[in-house]
């Protein structure tokens, strides 16, 4: 018989830094496209993966001379090496005692259930997405499964004003992936903790000014309510991948800006793959992760310490 100490400690030994169990009940009451138990019908656990970004692959972003790490090895990275590696050998594993493992990797794109288009104007009106339901009990292909309530569910942490897991462990610094499993492993309970204080920090340093102030968005999730910001998603993902002058040393000339604008309108028009990869999370979540992590920080309520403070420096902005 399986436990979940045993898949914990194999998981962390595989390169996971966090790990917690949701029963799948948690999931009552998820929309039909976003419900885990359609994935797996007969599953009895989820569980739910938590990778550090490391702290110093923010560094060069906040010092504004060094972009790479964090597009690399704080996103494109875990998501597509380390994260895929772990859910391998940790489903392998799971399977090799007889019990089937579904790995939920956190590198999909994700025009299978988008709505299609912002701007009816551009597009037409919005349509659902580029799939249909195989039987009418199901929803279309692909489910898509919200990962940070999944780590909710599992007990990792909660979920702060700016939409961010966050974990006492590493507050907002980390990405998710998820196995959905039949053994019948004992959840974790939900985290009890406070984190976030609705300082709103998170909003202020926004540079897509993508999250609100005022309006907020609430889930009851467990049995929970999680309330977070209203996210502007086509602000953010602009902000995000280079779209403000005042983050982006990059973008020098006209031509550039030309250039970025059609590379984000295509993107965001036809849904492609997520454009925050290799090279283009230069913004380096400005507000939603490092204004967070340095408030967090700034009041011990972190178990990942530094000998020194993250913001060593008043943040740099560039002018036009
Ligand atoms: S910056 Fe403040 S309000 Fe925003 S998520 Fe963090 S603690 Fe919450
Ligand atoms: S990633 Fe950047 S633009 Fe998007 S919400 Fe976070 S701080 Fe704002």
């Amino acid at each position: 018989m399986l436990t979940a100490p045993q898949v914990k400690e194999y998981a962390r030994r595989a390169g996971a830094d966090l790990v917690g169990i949701a029963s799948m009940d948690r999931f009552e009451g998820a929309p039909k496209q976003m419900d885990p138990r359609y994935i797996f019908p007969d599953a009895k656990a989820m569980v739910v993966f938590g990778f550090r970004i490391l702290r110093g692959a923010l560094r060069g972003i906040e010092e504004g001379t060094f972009f790479t790490a964090y597009s690399g090895m704080g996103y494109a990275g875990i998501n597509h090496v380390l994260q895929p590696m772990v859910l391998w050998n940790v489903c392998r594993w799971i399977e090799d005692q007889g019990y089937e493992a579904v790995p939920m990797p956190n590198d999909w794109p994700w025009p299978g259930t988008d709505i299609l288009g912002n701007d009816p104007a551009i597009v037409g009106p919005p349509r659902p997405g580029f799939s249909r339901p195989v039987s009418p009990d199901k929803p279309a292909p692909d489910v898509f499964v919200h990962l940070r309530i999944a780590a909710f569910c599992a007990g990792l942490g909660e979920i702060g004003y700016g939409k961010l897991l966050l974990t006492p462990e590493y507050g907002p610094r980390q990405r998710l992936a998820a196995v959905l499993t039949d053994a019948p492993l004992e959840p974790d309970p939900l985290f009890e903790g406070k984190l976030c204080d609705r300082c709103l920090l998170c909003v202020e340093d926004c540079s897509g000014e993508a999250i609100s102030g005022t309006e907020t968005v609430r889930v009851t999730v467990a049995g929970r309510e999680l309330e977070w910001g209203l996210i502007d998603y086509e602000k953010c993902s602009r902000a995000f991948c280079g779209g403000s002058h005042e983050t982006n040393p990059f973008m020098m000339t006209p031509e550039d800006e030309a250039g970025f604008n059609q590379h984000v309108w295509t993107a965001q028009t036809y849904k492609l793959p997520p454009t925050y990869d290799y090279g283009r999370a230069i913004e380096g979540a400005a507000g939603c992760m490092r204004a967070c992590m340095v408030h967090l920080e700034e009041q011990g309520k972190l178990r990942n310490t530094f000998h020194e403070p993250f913001r060593r420096r008043k943040p740099w902005r560039l002018g036009r």
